[in-house]
Order: C-alpha cells, then sequence, then structure tokens
C-alpha cells in the first residue's frame, strides 16, 4: 500500500521548481524591519538575545539595524556584530557616506545600502533627481566595497520606479561592485502574477549576480509573493519572525521557511522546530501579540475541536494537519467544546483509562457543549478592551507628547 504524503499530485518537474536555487539564504529583517513597527522598539540586550537565536536557527544574514539612527543603536548593532554569531550580520545604510561610516565601524561585515527609486519617492520624500540617487548610489556602493564589506544594494518602491530607471541603477551599482541587488515592494502591491512578470524582466534587463526580495504584507500577499520570487531564483528572501514590519509587516519567516521546506520540498537550514521559541521570543520581546489563527505559530494553527475534525485526527493526523506541529516545535491540542465530538470525550476518557457506555457518553457530550455554551466572555472581553486601548494608540499618549511640548518650553507665539 502507498505512504500517505502531504502533498499528492505534486509535480517536482514543474517549472517553477525548478528554479529554486539550492544555497538559499535566509536574510532575517525582525531588527531593522520589524523594529520600525508602529510602538516596537528592541533594547540593544533584547537584539542581541534575537540575534543569538536567530542565528542558532540557522539564519544566513541578520539585519542587526542602522547604526546611524541614535548611539543605542549603533551599541545594538556593534555588540550583535561582535558576538561571534554564525549568521552574517548586516547593518543598513542610506546612500550617505556617513551612514556608511557607521556601518563600518559597527563591526557588521555585510551592508545594505539603500535609496529611493520611484518617481513619488523621488520627488515628494527625497526631493532627489534621478542622476543625483544614481551618484549617491555609485559612491556609497564603492565606499562600503572598499571597506571590504559585502553590499547589498536596496532600492525603496522598486517596483513602482520607472524600469528604465532602475535597470541603469542596479547594472551600474553591480558593475560598481554590489554583491547582492535588492527589489523591494516597498507598499505591498505586487500579486504573484505581477510579481513574477517584473522579476522575469528584471532578470533579463539587468542580470543579477545574486537576488534578494524585500516583500510587504500590505495586501497579505508578502509571503506568497516572496515565494514567487524563490520561484524566480532569489536566492536571499527577507523575512520578519512573526511576519513584524513597518504597517501590515513583511513575508513571515516562519510561513516562508515552511512553505519551502514542506511545500517545496526544498532545504533552507532552518532548524524548524526552533520556530515556536523563536516566535515567542519576539512576540514577548515586541510586544505584539500573534494572532490567534496566524499560520504556524498562532495559537490555534495545531487545535482540533469540531466533532468532524478530532474524529479524522484521532484516526490520521495527516486528515487535517498539513504538518506535524512538532515540526515547528509544539504540540496538538484538543479543545473540548460547543463543537465536539463523542470520539474525542472516548479519546480523552482514555487519559485516566475509564471507559463508559453510549448513555454516559452522550450525556457528558451534551453537559460538555453546554458548559462551554453558556460560559462567560465576560473576562475575554475585558482583556480585549485593555488590548485594544494599547494597540489603537501605541507609543506616547497626547497628553504625554503635550506635556513634553510645555517642558522643552514651546508656547504660542514665541520659540
Ligand atoms: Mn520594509
Amino acid at each position: 500500500m502507498a505512504e500517505e504524503r502531504l502533498v499528492e499530485n505534486f509535480h517536482s518537474e514543474t517549472a517553477a521548481a525548478r528554479r529554486i536555487p539550492e544555497s538559499l539564504v535566509l536574510w532575517d529583517e525582525t531588527l531593522r524591519d520589524g523594529e520600525q513597527m508602529p510602538g516596537v522598539h528592541f533594547s540593544p540586550e533584547e537584539k542581541l538575545r534575537i540575534a543569538e537565536l536567530l542565528s542558532e536557527i540557522g539564519v544566513g544574514v541578520i539585519n542587526a539595524g542602522i547604526p546611524v539612527v541614535s548611539a543605542e543603536e549603533a551599541e545594538a548593532v556593534h555588540r550583535v556584530a561582535h558576538a561571534g554569531l554564525s549568521a552574517k550580520i548586516l547593518a543598513a545604510a542610506r546612500t550617505v557616506p556617513a551612514d556608511v561610516d557607521a556601518v563600518i565601524r559597527s563591526g557588521a561585515t555585510h551592508i545594505a545600502i539603500f535609496v529611493a527609486a520611484s518617481h513619488v519617492h523621488l520627488k515628494y520624500k527625497l526631493r532627489m533627481s534621478q542622476a543625483e540617487v544614481h551618484a549617491a548610489a555609485l559612491v556609497t556602493v564603492r565606499q562600503a566595497k572598499d571597506a571590504g564589506l559585502h553590499v547589498a544594494f536596496v532600492t525603496e518602491d522598486t517596483v513602482r520606479a520607472p524600469f528604465d530607471f532602475v535597470e541603469r541603477l542596479y547594472r551600474d551599482v553591480q558593475d560598481a561592485g554590489a554583491d547582492r541587488l535588492v527589489v523591494a515592494d516597498t507598499v505591498g502591491i505586487m500579486t504573484p502574477l505581477t510579481f513574477r512578470w517584473y522579476l522575469e524582466e528584471f532578470e533579463k534587463r539587468v542580470h543579477p549576480k545574486d537576488l534578494s526580495v524585500h516583500c510587504h504584507n500590505d495586501f497579505g500577499l508578502a509571503t506568497a509573493n516572496t515565494l514567487t520570487a524563490v520561484e524566480c531564483g532569489a536566492r536571499a528572501p527577507q523575512v520578519c519572525v512573526n511576519g513584524l514590519g513597518e504597517r501590515a509587516g513583511n513575508a513571515s519567516l516562519e510561513e516562508v521557511v515552511l512553505c519551502l521546506e514542506s511545500l517545496y520540498g526544498s532545504s533552507t537550514g532552518i532548524r524548524t522546530d526552533r520556530i515556536h521559541e523563536l516566535s515567542r521570543l519576539v512576540e514577548e520581546t515586541a510586544g505584539v501579540p500573534i494572532a490567534a489563527n496566524k499560520a504556524l505559530v498562532g495559537y490555534n494553527a495545531f487545535s482540533h475541536e469540531a466533532g468532524i475534525h478530532t474524529h479524522g485526527i484521532l484516526a490520521h493526523t495527516l486528515t487535517y494537519e498539513p504538518l506535524q506541529p512538532e515540526v515547528v516545535g509544539r504540540r496538538r491540542q484538543m479543545i473540548l467544546g460547543k463543537h465536539t465530538g463523542k470520539s474525542a470525550i472516548v479519546e480523552k476518557l482514555k487519559e485516566r483509562g475509564l471507559t463508559a457506555t453510549d448513555p454516559l457518553l452522550l450525556e457528558l457530550l451534551g453537559r460538555v457543549k453546554h458548559d462551554t455554551e453558556v460560559r462567560s466572555k465576560v473576562d475575554l472581553r475585558r482583556f480585549l478592551h485593555e488590548y485594544r486601548a494599547l494597540f489603537e494608540r501605541p507609543g506616547l499618549s497626547d497628553d504625554e507628547f503635550w506635556t513634553m511640548v510645555e517642558a522643552v518650553g514651546i508656547r504660542p507665539g514665541k520659540s
């Protein structure tokens, strides 16, 4: 009899599967883009602890932050860079020589040099011409190469920029020594189909030696788009633990890794059995709770309540679980509640070596259903209201801000 498999009808010879790079390098952005999430802040100690676990788990590149942001940030990057981790430590810089100097001083071996590329960003944000952006990019890429750094070149909003400009810019920075090129979907507007078109065009026009992508989740497509990019040959996909990041976040580390490992059959080199531990550490440190139904790391991701489902799971876990929970360091939970069926009760009784006649089983089942149906939701609602109050307005409150304004002496008609 054939062995039961998760993926039937899977053709490893599909065009997509053939192009997946063999030596994937996971590039984690939790400590940079993840930290830029509203209300999130990591101390140097916290960055170090997260970086250590990321490295132990097998992440290839860790973006530790932007040293020029503050003295504390420079210290954090310095500590991560000198911690003797096996992951490569990267720090980020604008196309400004002082930024690159700060990365060189931090001791990071890798740098990501970034500048905006799209019309709206150049005109309204940077107030720079394409020629000025081009010149600044070349100067700073050469500066970083001269200092012996591994250089990734990133444009913000790559996919909304004029393609002719992108082509010229990326070809020239690659000629100037950039080791890795990053295409960013900064506002998350790509779909798997449009991104495939974009990256195939990019490949034809730019011939990147080494490609990375940075995908945002504004429409919930970050993971799908990142996987599309890997199918198109991107070797160093960027991810954030728990999908943290600006606005709706970035492609989540756990989703990208488990899709590649379990659905594509690729090897990411990641210790997936420690993903739960990593996810909880970042949840706790960032103070951003994981959604109950979040793929792989959400509280419900391996929980079963409905009668038909628990019956199936008890017969064979593959019926309703695409992945054994142990693969990501978790355990299956059988929830007793309104939707529970008889088989879950029978199974639960076995824990104490008990069996029961049908009438007693039905009596017990009725009580389980009734009890959870009438259970009070007061505690849950109170918690939810506190949670909302915290998350609807992270950062300083208005009161705190206006008190500060007074404290520094800003008054009407003065200052
Ligand atoms: Mn970003």
